[in-house]
């Protein structure tokens, strides 16, 4: 197996029916890069951000997110870099932020609500992103977008700290692509509509899963309803990479359910573009994938779509992958 692995490490991903897949990692910080490029990722397809923030008594500055964001982009190269911008509240609190205590700190002032509200905190590490953008191939994400107001709200601000870097001399990339999480499932109904504005999606299922479930992912009691592979879930996700797919652009996937070898084949026939992963999945998945077809997953899109339970499609999908 880890021969295998070893083999596999520089080589990109094809499935049995020889489509290429990309397969990338999930990161919290620059050191992290060494992880997913030892275990053969293909890109960073979440970054995020909110180590900069956490574990100080105040904000970042934009030089030293710049720092983080240029060595992160220099370590990777040519290979695509998805970063996303700032998603505190909910789990994630910062005690120098002194927001306000939430009954439901998840359907709260959280991520882009956050940031939209605070252009303090959000044009700074727009800019640094920005400034970065010239050292490798970069994408920008934004995090808990709920409705096409808040991504166009986001993008225009992007785009004036764009200008004012310009004017102020500095060099920006012009093919930075500008994508979304989908996590709330308003954005999963009407992905069509978000597919003609954006350059990408990649579903958060962490969240996705918890917010279409109304299950919280933190509480044990209600875990019973955390259930990625709900039909529900399922048809919400075909119909993001439908979207994309339908306006030419891609859908990835940066929640836990990428690496998880259950939904890897349901996820390869939905024709999800991009996985990504913790770095220590990703050899596993890329040896999962060579031996499945893509066309045979495919062809059982249809009847898992229709499927009633979580538990017939575990059952289905074990029994076609055995
Ligand atoms: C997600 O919600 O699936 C996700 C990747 O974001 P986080 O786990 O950071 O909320
Ligand atoms: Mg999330």
């Amino acid at each position: 197996q880890q021969a295998l692995w070893a083999q596999l490490k520089d080589e990109p991903t094809f499935t049995a029916d020889g489509e290429q897949i990309e397969l990338v990692g999930n990161i919290g910080t620059p050191n992290d890069v060494t992880g997913v490029l030892n275990n053969g990722g293909e890109g960073v397809g979440l970054y995020r951000t909110e180590f900069l923030y956490m574990g100080k008594s105040e904000l970042p500055s934009e030089d030293e997110q710049f720092e983080a964001y240029k060595s992160v982009l220099e370590q990777m190269g040519d290979k695509p870099v998805v970063v996303r911008t700032l998603d505190v509240g909910g789990d994630k609190e910062l005690p120098y932020l002194d927001l306000p205590k939430e009954m439901n700190p998840f359907l709260g002032f959280r991520a882009i609500r956050f940031c939209l509200e605070n252009e303090h905190v959000f044009r700074p590490q727009l800019r640094a992103l920005l400034r970065a953008s010239v050292y490798g191939n970069l994408k920008i994400m934004f995090p808990m977008i709920a409705t096409l107001e808040e991504f166009r709200k986001a993008k225009a601000i992007l785009l004036e700290e764009k200008e004012n870097l310009k004017q102020e001399g500095h060099s920006v990339s012009d093919d930075i692509e500008v994508g979304i999480m989908v996590e709330i499932p308003s954005t999963a109904v009407i992905a069509k509509q978000f597919a003609k504005e954006v350059d990408f999606f990649s579903v958060g299922t962490n969240d996705l899963v918890q917010y279409t479930m109304a299950a919280d992912r933190m509480n044990e009691q209600v875990s019973y309803l955390y259930q990625p592979y709900h039909p529900a879930i399922l048809n919400l996700v075909n119909n993001v990479i439908e979207a994309a797919h339908s306006e030419g652009k891609w859908a990835g996937m940066c929640g836990e359910m990428a690496g998880d070898p259950i939904a890897i084949p349901i996820l390869l026939g939905l024709g999800l573009d991009e996985f990504s992963m913790s770095a220590t999945s990703i050899l596993p998945a890329r040896t999962q994938l060579k031996n499945i077809s893509k066309k045979e997953m495919a062809s059982y899109k249809d009847k898992l779509l229709s499927m009633s339970t979580a538990e017939e499609v575990v059952a289905f999908v074990k029994e076609k992958t055995e």
